[in-house]
């Protein structure tokens, strides 16, 4: 069976060494006689693989000891109301910046719980840049700033972060998770899903500072209150087991290949030979200004819909799949994740090349 290169923005790709590895550990588990997904989260054997999968996290993204870790369930999604659940319970107020759908559920949510205020939104250009910031617009007694830091559907990525003083920077890191170095200690809070960049769907990590922990409304659902998941190690109730030691074998793959600065390289060789394409083809274009472009996400387009819906479908039946833009943008994007390899990148870049001699008069 061939393997196809799969552009999903997630679910996405997951290494076919971690695969293997997986597959070899399916029935006996390092000699305990017993799969991953069979242990109970209790046992000595899968403490292991729990604080393992952790300490390689803190590790491999350098993060301070006053920081929690938290494996969660429920998706990024949930974290949008536990966030201000925990959060926005001194002023009642919370800044965000709206840079797609991501950002705006997350808004959106925060809005039942206070007061929502929007800082600045990209939705004028149908999202295809990051907002400029103007630091006196920002609430001074905030409880939080929130941004998404990579744009999952429109492919921007903030390449500087707002100053926001004393009020903790929160980030949904969910599609540049470990796609390069971060300085956590500029953060508040990061979380993300794991399906995008870490691990299979089912598990949500939470990095918070410890200072924050603690503030939640009392209303808030005792599963979705920060604290409690810290106190507990995560193993309040039972975690995500497998994405959980699915996510180990992710990091210890990444430790192999260098760490975040290898990376973050491997990511910019192969964003590069994807926008270098883009920016010399005379049918395709990104749709992002140039300053703001994604690592992980490729949105582009050609002039007709006729030749998208053409490209998407050859491109298919080559093994290139899940090419389809978001259905919000139309045309066409690429998720090129830590999990892509470099030839898959070259694959879809040739396979473009031809599409273009062979679609040009
Ligand atoms: C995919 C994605 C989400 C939604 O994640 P779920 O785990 O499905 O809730 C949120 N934010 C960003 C940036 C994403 O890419």
């Amino acid at each position: 069976m061939a393997r196809v290169y799969n552009f999903s923005a997630g679910p996405s790709m997951l290494p076919e060494v971690v695969l293997n590895k997986a597959a070899a550990e399916m029935l006996d588990y390092q000699g305990s006689g017993q799969s991953v997904m069979e242990m109970s989260h209790r046992s000595k054997v899968y403490d292991e693989i729990i604080k393992g999968a952790e300490n390689l996290l803190r590790e491999l993204m350098n993060i301070p000891e006053n920081y929690k870790v938290l494996f969660l369930q429920g998706g990024a999604s949930t974290q949008f109301a536990a966030i201000p659940l925990n959060f926005m319970n001194g002023s009642g107020k919370a800044d965000f910046v709206i840079t797609g759908q991501w950002a705006n559920k997350a808004y959106k949510e925060a809005c039942k719980y206070g007061e929502a205020n929007v800082i600045a939104s990209s939705k004028d250009k149908t999202f295809s840049y990051i907002p400029k910031l103007n630091k006196d617009d920002f609430t001074k007694d905030a409880d939080y700033f929130y941004i998404c830091l990579n744009n999952t559907i429109y492919g921007t990525l903030y390449n500087e972060l707002p100053d926001t003083g004393d009020v903790p920077l929160i980030a949904d890191i969910s599609s540049c998770f470990l796609s390069e170095p971060i300085d956590v200690s500029k953060f508040g809070v990061l979380f993300g899903g794991a399906q995008k960049n870490v691990a299979p769907a089912g598990l949500t990590i939470v990095i918070i500072r410890e200072d924050l922990l603690g503030k939640a409304r009392e209303i808030t659902p005792t599963m979705l209150d920060y604290k409690v998941q810290a106190d507990n190690d995560s193993l309040y109730n039972t975690p995500p087991c497998y994405p959980i030691y699915i996510c180990k074998l992710v990091l210890e793959w990444i430790k192999n290949l260098g760490g975040l600065e290898a990376m973050k390289e491997r990511n910019e060789k192969k964003a590069k030979m994807l926008y270098d394409f883009l920016d010399n083809s005379k049918m395709f274009r990104g749709t992002v200004v140039k300053e703001d472009r994604s690592l992980m996400n490729v949105p582009f387009v050609t002039d007709s819909d006729e030749l998208n819906a053409k490209f998407i479908k050859e491109a298919e039946a080559a093994g290139l799949i899940n090419l389809k833009g978001h259905r919000s943008v139309g045309g066409m994007r690429a998720s090129i994740y830590n999990a892509m390899p470099v030839e898959g990148v070259e694959a879809l870049v040739s396979f473009m090349d031809n599409f273009e001699k062979e679609n040009t008069k």
